[in-house]
Formats: structure tokens, C-alpha cells, sequence
């Protein structure tokens, strides 16, 4: 049996990732494809990366989407300020928190995990303690929205004391970006990578980085070469940059698409984009409760734009989901790791944080629980 893109079904995307792509954006992504060095696409990449700026809330030069998935770019971070042999601070509270420490010691880094329960925060005082205990620790790496708990991640002291002990900060903002504020500059995260495929409303396939003068002094000072070539921010640099030295293709089209979610942000305005999730998430958040539904994360730092709600007793998690799928064409998320089989994970980012979307999946899980 044969199958066509044409013949797939389009579903309400409410899970974890990806988000609800508006039609805005997919007809920017049928435009014609034009080359890389084209000056009309210098000149789009160009934008889009001084519109990135001012999302990520920094004026770092060396912001730009890297091309791949927000893993990706998690990769780049990683792979560019970890040298073989530097200790790595790494909070660990969830799927993403965990992946970051495996990549650190793929990097060569020596790694020390700073763990909480899935659903908590790492607190600061934990990564004080282990800075105190590693005053040679060289980055400290936490995740803003750790998509996996729902958990939203406090920065600004974390950041406070990662240079107080003279490491760099790293930070994942893949569902925090365009959902909540991120303020690299004010927080003083020295590299924050993203994703388009959460809040950003955009399709997978791009992650948008930035790196801090520091982080890139300390990638200018490095004694090896960065290992993954792909994503050596010193030769990215060279396309980046005046030269316009070929490194890669970039993926033209899909910096169509984010160029143009980028633009749909700046007509909302960042700031009206923030209440509205945390208006349509709180809202969701509230009828679940009142549904007996409990929340994973820790009260007080929880995300609205990704609910991890456990179900109510006695409910089994999997079939009700996949009858959301099936019957409603509802895209929800299930627990991952410890928390598999206990909990939904719903995702109320970017251009589905609506109320309206709040209603249809409300009724739909109103039909499914009856
Ligand atoms: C989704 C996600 C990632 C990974 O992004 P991919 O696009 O799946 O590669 C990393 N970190 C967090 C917090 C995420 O939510």
C-alpha cells in the first residue's frame, strides 16, 4: 500500500512537541527555495538572527539557529565550551537534565550530576554545595523547562553563582523559548539553545543558540579542537560572519518557516505571548484539578505551557490517550522515565496556547473519562 503526504490526517497537536504550525508559516516554507549564499537569504538569516536576539533577550553576535532538532543544538553547546577533562555541573531532575549530563561525558567532561525528584526544582543551594565542592568546575548546565516534569526552573541565582566560581552557564530553553521569559542577558547564561518546534511554532528542524563573548573566548582558548565539526561555532562563524564562508547548506526553507514565526511573535509581542500562556495554561490547569486530576510539578514552578498531570486513581493512562488520538485527533503526551504510565503530558505552546484548544481537549477527555 502506497501512501502520499496528501493522504495524512492533521491532528490538534497538544503534546509535549511538536506545536501547532499556523498556515503562515507552512506557506512561507513552500516559497521558493533560493541558495545559501543568495544575498536575499544572507539577508533573511541575517533577520532572523536579530530577531532571535531580542526572543533570547541578549546581544550576543554569535545567535543563530543551528541546523537539526533541539537536540542538536544541545549537542553544540555541550560539544563547544566542554573540554576533555572539565568538571561539569549538571542538574538532574528529568529526561532532559539527564541528557544533558550524557552528552557531557560524551564531550570528555567529568560529570557531577545535581539531582532532584521528577517534579522539583534543583535548588540553588545544590548547586552552590557543588560548586563549593568542585571549585574547578568549569560549566554548570540546567534546563529551564524540563518538558518531561513540567517543571519550570528558576535561573537568575543559578546564574549568579556559576560566575561567582568562574564557570559558564548553560542553559536549555527548547520549551521555554517564546512560552516564558528567558532573559539570557539578565540571567547571565553564557550559552541557551532552543528549538522551533515548541513554542516557537515552527516546525522541527532548527535550534536556535546563543553564545555568550565569554563562551566563545573560552571555545577560542580551548587546547583540542572541538570534536563534532559540524558544530564547531568557530567555523560556523565563517558563514555567519562578513566572509560568508561556505561551512554547510543551510536548511533554506525551514529558515523560511522560522523567520516567519519569528515575525507572528513580534506582531503578538513577547510580552502579550507570555500571558497568554500563562493564562490558557493556568486555565487548564485549574479544570484539571477540578477534574481529580494532580499535578507532577512542584506548586509554584510549574510550566503553563506543558502540564504534566498524573490521572486520577484507578485510570489507566495509555488507552484513554490513544482514544484522544483516535476518536478526537488529539495529540497528547504520556510520562517518560519514572514517571511512564503515570501521567499525561499536555503541551499548550505556541500557537495552540488558545482557549479554544483548552475547550476541545477539555470535552474531549470529558467523553473519554465518562
Ligand atoms: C524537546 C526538548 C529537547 C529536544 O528537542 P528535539 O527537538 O526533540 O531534539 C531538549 N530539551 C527539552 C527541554 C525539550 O523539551
Amino acid at each position: 500500500m502506497s501512501i502520499r503526504v496528501h493522504d495524512l490526517e492533521p491532528r490538534l497537536l497538544l503534546g509535549p512537541g511538536p506545536s501547532p504550525v499556523p498556515d503562515r508559516v507552512l506557506q512561507a516554507m513552500a516559497r521558493p527555495t533560493l541558495g545559501h549564499l543568495d544575498p536575499q537569504f544572507l539577508q533573511l538569516m541575517d533577520d532572523v538572527n536579530e530577531r532571535l536576539r531580542g526572543v533570547f533577550g541578549t546581544k550576543n553576535r554569535m545567535t543563530f539557529p543551528v541546523s537539526g532538532t533541539g537536540s542538536a543544538a544541545m549537542e553544540a553547546s555541550l560539544a563547544n565550551v566542554v573540554e576533555p577533562g572539565d568538571t561539569v555541573v549538571v542538574g538532574v531532575n528529568g529526561v532532559f537534565g539527564t541528557r544533558l549530563a550524557e552528552m557531557a561525558r560524551r564531550m570528555g567532561g567529568e560529570v557531577v550530576e545535581v539531582e532532584a525528584d521528577w517534579g522539583r526544582i534543583i535548588e540553588p543551594d545544590q548547586i552552590e554545595d557543588a560548586l563549593g565542592a568542585h571549585p574547578e568546575a568549569a560549566v554548570v548546565a540546567v534546563v529551564a523547562a524540563e518538558t518531561s516534569t513540567g517543571v519550570r526552573q528558576p535561573l537568575d541565582e543559578i546564574g549568579r553563582l556559576a560566575h561567582a566560581h568562574d564557570a559558564m552557564l548553560v542553559v536549555d530553553t527548547v520549551t521555554a523559548l517564546g512560552g516564558t521569559p528567558v532573559e539570557v542577558d539578565l540571567n547571565g547564561v553564557d550559552v541557551a539553545y532552543s528549538g522551533t518546534q515548541k513554542c516557537l511554532g515552527v516546525p522541527p528542524g532548527l535550534a536556535p543558540i546563543s553564545f555568550s563573548k565569554q563562551a566563545i573566548d573560552k571555545v577560542e582558548a580551548r587546547a583540542t579542537p572541538v570534536q563534532s565539526w559540524y558544530l564547531d561555532v568557530s567555523l560556523l562563524a565563517g558563514y555567519l560572519g562578513s566572509e560568508r564562508r561556505y561551512h554547510h547548506t543551510a536548511p533554506i526553507n525551514m529558515m523560511y518557516g522560522l523567520h516567519e514565526g519569528l515575525v507572528a511573535l513580534g506582531e503578538e509581542g513577547a510580552q502579550a505571548r507570555y500571558a497568554r500562556h500563562a493564562r490558557v495554561g493556568g486555565r487548564l490547569q485549574e479544570e484539571l484539578e477540578e477534574r481529580g486530576f494532580r499535578m507532577f510539578a512542584q506548586e509554584g514552578y510549574r510550566l503553563p505551557q506543558l502540564t504534566a498531570a498524573e490521572l486520577p486513581d484507578g485510570l489507566e493512562e495509555g488507552p484513554l490517550r490513544r482514544r484522544l488520538l483516535d476518536e478526537h485527533g488529539i495529540e497528547i503526551g504520556g510520562g517518560l522515565g519514572p514517571a511512564k504510565g503515570k501521567l499525561w503530558r499536555i503541551g499548550l505552546m505556541g500557537f495552540g496556547a488558545t482557549d479554544e484548544n483548552v475547550d476541545r481537549l477539555l470535552s474531549a477527555i470529558d467523553q473519554v473519562l465518562a
